[in-house]
């Protein structure tokens, strides 16, 4: 594989890089600065996506024929990097990489024509609705029950850890739809066109950092239409784990990563040590940021290998696998943060942290976000299925 860069993609890099310096508004960039999460602050990523996508540009790993722009694997990757290097905040994933690629895959011709041009230019954002109180890394044992009347299902039970739903306005959720046979054959995948149908309730869960990302989601004779269903009635296990690829394995994190060891790098430059000099020039911080550094341009070869389709992205492990590596290497990463703004991260900064906040924040912006971004990735090795299970996954991928 060769991605070096040549002169065709220097041109594109200028182009782009000319776009993501001058289209972004400052609320966009402040975003940005304030991410420490996965999902960046909802409102200005939104935004963002919809000047994005007047530029075409929202989902470069889209196909054309679907409004992508019909980029290579370079073009694709080039972007990523000068997106990430500028700091801005990433698009909201649930509707661009999840129930999008869905959808082009084994949606009906309706649900694509009336889906897909929506997700791309923002104008709906969609919740993930599988895990429930009892139903987690046991998926397959989930209890919320959706019972066909007429043209409609009924459904009752409850969702949790529902990321967003607060913000979205449409759900894709896995439902019980028979206790006959094994567990996995009574499940069925549905598209629910609002959040607020009545009997619906959404209440928001308060996260260790302080934010109310996630949610529970409440279903009390909830009516939807039959014409939601993605895939036959019964057979929503098999659909759920075709959209959980697109999940683990569908992007590329090294990009980010190597963003926020930048942060790190620069952070450290201006840190005095105890031992005289910078916190850069301390050999051990060194080696620490070394290594890291290492493992990240390590796990950024083999995404590279993956996005340029070499066979490793076909290997049924690679999307545990890319999963495991980036959400270690993220943790790894907020550990070291933390320690480069020491007692500087401990107060506590909820008020400075939402954008268009007029409370000036103590110390540097690494330390605005260390400590809440350090709370909030313990979760990076929970959600999209544990690293305990991915382990498992792989180890049972490796013994066939
Ligand atoms: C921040 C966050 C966002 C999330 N977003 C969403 C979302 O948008 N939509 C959604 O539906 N869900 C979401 N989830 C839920 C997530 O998918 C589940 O939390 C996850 O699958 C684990 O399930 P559980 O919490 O029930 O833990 P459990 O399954 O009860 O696991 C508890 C512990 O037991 C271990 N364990 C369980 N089974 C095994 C096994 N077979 N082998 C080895 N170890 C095992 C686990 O690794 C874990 O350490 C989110 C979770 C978090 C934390």
């Amino acid at each position: 594989m060769d991605i070096e860069p040549d002169a065709d993609i220097e041109k594109f890099r200028a182009e782009v890089t000319e776009f993501l310096d001058t289209a972004p508004t400052p609320e966009i960039r402040e975003a940005g600065r304030k991410t420490t999460s996965a999902f960046a602050p909802f409102e200005q990523a939104m935004a963002w996506q919809k000047i994005l996508h007047a530029r075409g540009w929202a989902a470069p790993s889209w196909p054309a024929e679907y409004g992508g722009p019909g980029w290579s694997i370079e073009q694709q990757y080039v972007f990523a990097s000068e997106y990430q290097k500028r700091g801005l905040p990433p698009l909201l994933p649930n509707s661009l990489r999840m129930v999008g690629p869905l959808l082009m895959d084994i949606g009906t011709p309706e649900q694509k024509a009336t889906y897909l041009p929506r997700i791309l230019a923002g104008e709906d954002y969609w919740t993930q609705g599988y895990s429930e109180p009892g139903a987690g890394s046991d998926l397959a044992s989930l209890s919320c029950s959706a019972v066909a009347d007429g043209d409609d299902y009924v459904i009752n039970g409850s969702k949790i850890w529902t990321t967003l739903a607060h913000k979205a306005n449409r759900m894709f959720m896995l439902v019980r739809t028979s206790r006959e046979g094994k567990k996995q054959q009574g499940i069925t995948f549905l598209l629910l066109d609002r959040v607020d149908y009545p009997g619906m309730q959404i209440r928001p869960i308060v996260g260790l950092d302080g934010e109310p990302e996630q949610c529970e989601v409440f279903f009390d004779d909830v009516r939807v239409p039959q014409s939601g269903r993605v895939g036959a009635e019964n057979d929503g296990w098999s659909v759920a784990k075709h959209l959980l690829k697109h999940e683990r394995g569908g992007s590329a994190h090294s990009p980010a990563l190597h963003e926020r060891i930048r942060m790190i790098r620069r952070a450290a430059g201006d840190t005095p040590s105890p031992f005289g000099g910078t916190l850069a020039d301390d050999p051990v911080f060194q080696r620490d940021l070394g290594e890291l550094e290492a493992d990240v341009a390590s796990h950024e070869h083999f995404e590279k290998l993956a996005i340029s389709g070499h066979p490793v992205s076909q290997d049924p492990a690679y999307p545990s696998i890319n999963k495991l590596i980036s959400s270690e290497l993220t943790q790894r990463i907020s550990v070291l943060m933390t320690r480069v703004v020491g007692l500087d991260g401990l107060p506590d900064q909820h008020d400075a942290l939402h954008v268009g906040s007029d409370t000036a924040p103590l110390g540097g912006d690494l330390a605005l976000i260390a400590m809440p971004f350090y709370l909030n990735s313990r979760a990076t090795t929970i959600y999209a299925g544990t690293n305990e299970v991915q382990r498992d996954l792989v180890a049972r991928t490796l013994r066939a």
